[in-house]
């Protein structure tokens, strides 16, 4: 390292604030200290990430109260119109709002369909709400880690609600769906054929769907998009047991029936916290993502060693001439790995 780099490496290590004093500053409500904590967290660095933990090992405890709610849809369902209005009614009413958002599309070529930066901007300059882009870049299972772990460090910056924002696209709603208390639907009416294109396994994870921009002359046609959808979800099964997926209408241009999604999703949370179902889910998301941690940790332990790839193209030609079956090449390769 030459003199100016040595110069430049040591002011940037004096410009970072050590992580004690990041958990400070978030618990304290900072924004600008919880971006800069976020900032942390999306890092890919190691030393990043070792700091990271020490940070949220000091947030972790000042986590957990927020109630957690994702929101998917199409590119143009209304979702940052929603949040924009949803967001601001949540303030009025005394509630920190916090908004992440994951976008599938930005963590496989740094492209955004969620265009996060132009969008909510009067929400952004609420001083209760907090609003966050998608990290970019990285593997679906960094996003995973990057968007939980920014939920903590929201929590114990004192947001009462995080609203978790994703795409129609994709495995993010699953994701999202494996973080959250509170997973809703947003859709709209179209060309009449729109409920057999939407894909079962969406409306199964959904506790609500809900028919967007019912305003104008779109309303009846909304109206009965509700009740198509509430006859479909007859024969689904609800996505939190004991709770009857709900459907409902709103435009988040005038902001009707935005204040009732807010009445449905605090009449689940009193529910499912009666019943147990409420935390239960929450361990139970807990246990997921470690085994999906792990998971992730082991794959690319395995492709990384260099025991692997060096085994790797002679038996990827044994098992394709025929040589050896898939099974005992598999073997081989397994062998390689725990012998080194
Ligand atoms: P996103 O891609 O899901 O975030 O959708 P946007 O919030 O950007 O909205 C897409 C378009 O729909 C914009 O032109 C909005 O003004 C419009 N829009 C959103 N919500 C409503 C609504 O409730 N009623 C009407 N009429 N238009 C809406």
């Amino acid at each position: 390292m030459n003199e100016r780099a040595r110069k430049k490496f040591f002011k940037r290590e004096q410009k970072e604030p050590a992580a004690s004093e990041l958990a400070a500053g978030i618990m304290k409500g900072d924004k600008t200290i919880l971006s800069r904590g976020i900032t942390l967290i999306e890092s890919n660095a190691q030393r990043h990430q070792e700091k990271t933990q020490e940070m949220l090992k000091l947030l972790l405890p000042h986590s957990g109260h927020a109630v957690r709610i994702g929101i998917t849809g199409v590119p143009g369902a209304g979702k940052s119109t929603f949040i924009e209005e949803f967001g601001s009614m949540l303030c009025g009413r005394g509630f920190k709002t916090a908004v992440l958002a994951v976008d599938p599309s930005s963590t496989v070529n740094g492209g955004s369909i969620l265009g996060d930066k132009t969008r909510m901007e009067s929400l952004s300059r609420h001083p209760d709400a907090f609003i966050r882009p998608s990290p970019s870049g990285g593997t679906l299972g960094g996003v995973h880690r990057k968007t939980r772990e920014s939920m903590i460090a929201c929590e114990a910056a004192g947001y009462d609600i995080i609203l978790v924002e994703t795409v129609g696209v994709g495995q993010s709603e699953v994701m999202v769906r494996s973080m959250v208390d509170f997973f809703m639907l947003l859709a709209i009416t179209g060309a009449g054929d729109e409920l057999q294109g939407m894909k079962k396994g969406i409306m199964e994870l959904a506790d609500a769907i809900i028919v967007n921009k019912a305003d104008g002359d779109n309303r009846p046609k909304a109206i009965k998009t509700m009740r198509e959808y509430r006859q479909i979800l007859h024969f689904l099964q609800p996505a939190t047991p004991g709770w009857e997926t709900k459907t409902l209408a709103c435009s988040a241009l005038t902001g009707d029936g935005i204040q009732e999604i807010w009445e449905m999703i605090e009449a689940f949370v009193n529910d499912t916290k009666a019943s147990g179902i409420f935390d239960r889910r929450r361990s139970r998301q807990v246990k997921e993502w470690m085994l999906s941690m792990i998971k992730e940790k082991l794959e690319a332990s395995f492709f990384q060693a260099e025991e692997v790839k060096r085994l790797m193209p002679e038996m990827e030609r044994q098992a394709t001439a025929g040589e050896l079956t898939v099974p005992a090449a598999v073997d081989r390769l397994f062998q390689a790995f725990w012998e080194k």
